[in-house]
């Protein structure tokens, strides 16, 4: 689905990306891994274009999206989410899932805007959408709540209904672990693998905690100084002595 070859990403004389290959596979959940600086982030941040690559190619489905922005990438299904999670904070749950804008031309709110019935209708269409986002990802209970109020990870999972509002096709998830505890990371782990298999989500994921990385994630791909160093499984890429030693010299 995603194809990334020999991308380079240079911040001056610096290397953060550094002739990076690798291949995401249609209907795969692919973790990236690996030490801290490896460039992850910044492989991530061109791919869905918030930085254009110093040279290298991005293509998605056989299209060269290489430096495309974000919201041509969004228009294709191409999403990702942050670290730090992006709510509205005085606004509800709900309505922070009604606010995310169409991604097919003629389901926005702004073609209606001279049609009050097509306005409250599109309105209840969205927010029976939100609820239907709500209840897969099982906090309907937080439907009416204010953003600003809920956990760290209830933000994350508020993240990924996002993505749903929208039906994205391949979705790149940062550290969606951090700062999460175990029993909502497992919530969130059950969304990742049930928005894969029942609605042919392709995700791409940076983690650091390998025990979901080991649950969720085939294949794995290692990142050290701005490269690709191994892909695989979990067992063939912690296994490898490139990666050993990688995460030990740091
Ligand atoms: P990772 O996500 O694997 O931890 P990053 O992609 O965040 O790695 O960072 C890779 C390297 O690039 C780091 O050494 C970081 O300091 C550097 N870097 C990232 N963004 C910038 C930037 N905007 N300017 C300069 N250096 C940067």
């Amino acid at each position: 689905m995603i194809v990334v070859e020999d991308l380079h990403r240079h911040f001056g004389g610096f290397h953060a990306v550094d002739g990076a290959s690798l291949t995401i596979g249609t209907g795969s959940i692919t973790g990236l891994i690996g030490p801290n600086g490896a460039g992850k982030t910044t492989l991530f941040n061109v791919i869905a274009g918030r930085l254009p690559p110093t040279s290298g190619r991005v293509i998605m489905d056989g299209e060269d999206i290489t430096g495309l922005p974000p919201h041509e990438l969004f228009a294709k299904g191409l999403l990702r989410t942050f670290q730090i999670a992006h709510e509205f904070g005085s606004m509800t749950v709900r309505e922070n899932l009604m606010m995310v804008p169409a991604r097919q031309k003629g389901e926005t709110l702004w073609n209606a805007w001279f049609n009050r019935n097509a306005v409250a209708a599109e309105e209840k269409a969205l927010a029976d959408k939100a609820d239907e986002v709500l209840e897969f990802l099982t906090i309907s209970h937080l439907a009416d709540q204010k953003a600003s109020q809920i956990s760290g990870g209830q933000k994350k999972l508020l993240e990924l209904g996002r993505t749903m509002m929208v039906d994205a096709k391949i979705v790149f998830l940062d550290e969606v672990g951090a700062g999460v505890n175990r029993t909502l990371l497992n919530t969130i782990g059950d969304a990742i693998v049930r928005l894969n298999k029942e609605r042919g989500y392709t995700f791409c994921v940076i983690e650091h905690d390998m025990d979901f990385i080991a649950r969720l994630c085939d294949p794995v791909i290692c990142m050290a100084e701005g490269k690709v160093l191994a892909q695989g499984t979990v067992d063939e890429v912690k296994n490898d002595e490139r990666v050993i030693e990688a995460y030990l010299g740091t």
